[in-house]
């Protein structure tokens, strides 16, 4: 019997999970495979709908669904937190002792933030990369009767590369409907040198920021917060005052997988083969989502494309036979809806070879994003889109 063990319930491996057992399904029927899903919190958290919490148009409850409703019944839930791994004995270890035994494993175990890396972060900067943070920044931009609104990324990469920027434009757009962009700025700190990395996002992106008056600072790399003048500092020297402060938080592989020597320090993100998403060269070791170290987005998005790949060159192995097909290999297609205010959204689509032509904002585009964020759950897990 060989086991497939995927650590991390989150899209990745909730959706390898499925369309692992549909590919193997008469294997596990006779009882010659399984598959085993370990998470941590037993529940799936769509967290792009922390951002629409944040923006005041979502509910904490409907973002997150136990993980056990939307895994096909041949997949078995384990509830735990995983401690480490070790690829040579082809075990992983759980917080409570228990040892599991892998013939082939899958790694989906997405990121960690690490607010509390900076300085002052906690008390001072807003974000909205758990729901928690996200209610905060809602109850302090209600709270907020105009002033300097900075925002900004602490460090890359970091999870869902549009949405900062997302966050400034929806921020300008409230600002300007509660009548308080005249008493307010709007500053967009990027720390690359333009305001996205992929060139023609950023030659979309750029004349949107100069037509809603968002100031934009490039080379802008969070070192430090001075809590008691109220005031950022970037690594190149340069210093914005702030009276709320929005920064994407730090982010980080999972500190295990380092422990274990899959993920190198400092980054922790897995050495992913770009087209068969092996890990290290390792022949049963895959990972997928924001766990790797693809120059890709770390976006859902990514994880569902590449979902496919991973479950084809499990199910060859399992099957003694060699991976085919159009899913044998990845082409690194990602697909992210980008919100740019006042009801308009574009479409980044692309892929290693082909980079993103977003077409011009419109209405249609956001329409997208609000129906793929209110039907996921039924989507995307369960392997249906
Ligand atoms: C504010 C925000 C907005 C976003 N917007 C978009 C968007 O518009 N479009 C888009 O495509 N993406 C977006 N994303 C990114 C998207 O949510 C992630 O890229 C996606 O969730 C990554 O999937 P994953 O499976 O790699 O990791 P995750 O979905 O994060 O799942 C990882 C899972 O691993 C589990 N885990 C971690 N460590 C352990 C352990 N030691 N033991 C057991 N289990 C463990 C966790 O419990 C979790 O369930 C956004 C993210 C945020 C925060």
């Amino acid at each position: 019997m060989k086991r497939i063990v995927i650590l991390g319930g989150g899209v990745g491996g909730t959706l390898t999970a499925n369309l692992l057992a549909r590919k193997l399904r008469r294997s596990i029927d006779r009882g010659e495979a399984e598959i085993v899903v370990i998470d941590a919190q037993g529940a799936h958290v769509y967290q792009p709908g922390f951002m629409y919490i944040a923006m005041g148009g979502e509910r904490e409850a409907k973002l997150t669904k136990p993980e056990r409703a939307l895994l096909d019944q041949r997949v078995r839930l384990m509830v735990g937190t995983v401690t480490s791994v070790d690829p040579t004995a082809q075990h992983v270890t759980l917080d409570n002792g228990e040892v599991i035994a892998y013939d082939q494993l899958v790694l989906a175990t997405g990121a960690r933030i690490l607010p509390e890396s900076i300085e002052h972060f906690e008390a001072e900067a807003h974000h909205f990369y758990t729901a928690e943070a996200a209610r905060r920044l809602r109850v302090a931009l209600d709270a907020f009767k105009g002033g300097r609104v900075v925002i900004g990324i602490a460090s890359m990469p970091y999870k869902c590369p549009p949405a900062p920027l997302e966050v400034a434009f929806l921020i300008e757009a409230e600002l300007r409907e509660r009548g308080l962009r005249d008493k307010s700025t709007v500053d967009y700190c990027s720390p690359i040198g333009r305001a996205f990395t992929i060139e023609s996002v950023s030659e979309m992106a750029t004349p949107i920021l100069a037509e809603k008056g968002i100031e934009l600072h490039t080379f802008f790399n969070v070192e430090t917060i001075d809590a008691e003048r109220k005031v950022v500092q970037s690594l190149e020297g340069e210093e914005l005052p702030y009276d709320l402060l929005i920064l994407v938080p730090p982010h980080k592989g999972q500190q295990f997988l380092m422990d274990s020597g899959l993920a190198p320090a400092p980054g922790g993100w897995l050495p992913t083969d770009r087209h068969t998403l092996r890990v290290g060269g390792r022949p049963n070791i895959y990972a997928l989502g924001d766990a790797t170290d693809l120059p890709l987005s770390k976006a859902g998005s990514t994880a569902h494309f590449e979902a496919p790949v991973v479950t084809e060159q499990v199910a060859a192995a399992v099957l003694g036979r060699e991976a085919k097909g159009k899913h044998a290999s990845y082409a690194g297609n990602v697909m992210c809806f980008f919100e740019v205010g006042d009801g308009k959204g574009t479409l980044l689509r692309f892929d290693y070879d082909h980079p993103p032509k977003p077409p011009k904002p419109n209405q249609f585009w956001h329409l997208g994003k609000i129906i793929f964020n209110k039907t996921y759950f039924h989507t995307v897990p369960k392997g249906r889109v």
